[in-house]
């Protein structure tokens, strides 16, 4: 099943929590929706189930209009066919496994082959020998199948997760990451998951919408929103990275000269303005210290201290302007002595350059185009 939301908005009172967002998800695909606590994640997904109405937009289903404001479509939810498990797993304590998952077809007036469709979902998960316990008699990790099964009973091509896995263990969490992948991939559904863990996300999905403060920031695959992040909220919220603010100096034709409070670098970018403020981001893994100079950079710094963290070795930079930058290496790498002057470097191809918000809107306004989210001002 695909999904598209068309420019779906959403407030509670007087607050917006989605602003304009518009959103194709494809069909088969592993979509996560990841953002911190209350950036509308969950709303979000709500409004695809039906469960909350959007203020304005459309929401399709692959070619089924289920939501129009302007057309007055609101699709109740038990009509749009889809999955949804629960982070709590929602399951009835007093009634077994199997009329559990029987539960949602059972609602639907939808027993035809009931049995044999229950136990076909149980088999999915790898529970059929539990058909005839209880909730309670059931591990966390067996709990939460039973959710997965009764979401895939009622053979809906979409199924929408909010958390699903969040009320587990580290452990069982991440053997259910490969579970749920897995099941969803072997059933061929579309998926879409909402979780605020960043691993999670990595590890699951085909693609990442990244949420805050209710609009989306980036939607890409695991390695683009991680090594291209387009916004400082992106490079900050997914993994660790060092973000160096600066301005465009100079230009050529294929490069642009970033002049930083603790010094400069050719980055091989084009397309900005001179004098234009940027946002420089180098994973913590791609940025380089050497008491020997590098060229093309003019950045040092004094190693402030080593943090040992199991496979790898983290060292903090002090900048003369007192920002500290991060330097990942492999913990079998030489250490430079604490205290010791460096130069700061890395492949110029690894830097990240984005664009300050306030450059953002400047640009925007000045090719005079309507961007999505320039309500900020209304949220929150
Ligand atoms: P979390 O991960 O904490 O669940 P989230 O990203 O899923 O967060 P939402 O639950 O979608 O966020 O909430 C977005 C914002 O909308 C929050 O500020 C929340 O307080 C608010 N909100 C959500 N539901 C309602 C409601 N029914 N009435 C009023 N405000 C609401």
């Amino acid at each position: 099943m695909k999904i598209i939301l068309k420019n779906i908005t959403k407030s509670f009172g007087e607050k917006m929590v989605i602003t304009p967002t518009s959103l194709t998800i494809e069909s088969g695909s592993f979509t996560t929706l990841l953002g911190p606590s209350g950036c509308g994640k969950t709303t979000l997904l709500r409004m695809i189930a039906g469960l909350e109405t959007p203020d304005a937009g459309e929401i399709w289903l692959d070619d089924q209009c289920v939501f129009s404001a302007e057309k007055k479509i609101n699709v109740p939810p038990e009509k749009r066919n889809l999955g949804f498990v629960f982070q709590d797993f929602a399951l009835w304590p007093h009634m077994t496994v199997f009329e559990n998952v029987a539960f949602g077809l059972r609602a639907r007036k939808d027993t035809k082959d009931l049995e044999e469709r229950v136990m076909e979902a149980l088999r999915a998960v790898r529970l059929e020998e539990f058909a005839k316990r209880y909730p309670h008699q059931l591990s966390g990790g067996q709990q939460q199948r039973v959710a997965f099964a009764r979401s895939i009973v009622i053979r809906s091509s979409c199924i929408l997760f909010d958390e699903p896995l969040s009320a587990l263990d580290a452990l069982l969490r991440e053997e259910m990451r490969h579970e749920l992948k897995e099941l969803v991939s072997r059933l061929g559904v579309t998926a879409v998951f909402v979780t605020h863990d960043q691993t999670e996300a990595m590890s699951m999905s085909d693609r990442i919408a990244v949420m805050n403060r209710g609009r989306l920031e980036q939607v890409g695959t695991p390695e683009e929103v991680y090594n291209h992040p387009e916004t400082k909220f992106v490079a900050d919220f997914i993994g660790e990275s060092n973000i160096i603010e600066g301005y465009v100096e100079h230009m050529t034709e294929s490069s642009i000269e970033v002049t930083m409070e603790s010094g400069k670098a050719v980055i091989p970018e084009t397309g900005y303005r001179m004098e234009e403020m940027v946002y420089l981001c180098i994973r913590p893994e791609n940025l380089k210290i050497s008491t020997e100079p590098k060229e093309g950079f003019r950045f040092r710094g004094q190693v402030r201290e080593h943090i040992f963290i199991g496979s790898t070795n983290k060292t903090m930079i002090e900048m003369p302007n007192g920002q500290m930058l991060k330097s990942v290496t492999p913990a079998e790498d030489e250490l430079v002595p604490v205290g010791t002057t460096v130069n700061v470097y890395w492949n110029p191809g690894k830097a990240v350059v984005m664009r300050t918000k306030e450059e953002q809107i400047y640009n925007v306004i000045e090719q005079s185009v309507e961007i999505e989210g320039m309500r900020n001002d209304q949220i929150f």
